[in-house]
């Protein structure tokens, strides 16, 4: 081993990072548990078309004052996400995440029904 068996200041400063990071990503989930929205924080830039583009008021901007002076997207309304993402597809930053369970399910169903045939 090149370091003598001791940790590099640099890999502990990337795992903090690193760290740091993965607290600042929040899932919130729907009261049934089928869709799942996941906020990357730290990639956020706050350009606000996810909270302009969705159609049923889920997202919402709020100022963020511990990670910058800027706002961030928040959930406010989980339950009336219909998993069409909107969000996701037009965000420019990867900073938002949309999981359906009932479209994954619906998809391996069909996968299935496929390689029945
Ligand atoms: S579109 Fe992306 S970067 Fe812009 S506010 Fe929404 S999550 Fe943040
Ligand atoms: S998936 Fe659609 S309904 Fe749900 S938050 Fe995104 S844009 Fe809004």
């Amino acid at each position: 081993m090149g370091n003598n068996g001791k940790s590099n200041p640099d890999d502990l400063l990337v795992s903090e990072e690193s760290a740091a990071l993965a607290e600042d990503t929040v899932e919130i989930p729907s009261t049934d548990g089928m869709t799942i929205i996941t906020i990357y924080r730290h990639y956020c830039k706050g350009c606000e078309i996810c909270s302009e583009v969705c159609p049923k008021d889920v997202l919402k901007m709020v100022v963020a004052t511990d990670r910058w002076e800027g706002s961030i997207v928040e959930v406010v309304n989980m339950d009336n996400c219909n998993a069409c993402m909107l969000c996701e597809h037009q965000c420019p930053d990867f900073a938002i995440e949309v999981r359906s369970l009932k479209k994954e399910k619906r998809k391996k169903a069909k996968e299935k029904i496929a390689g029945e045939k």
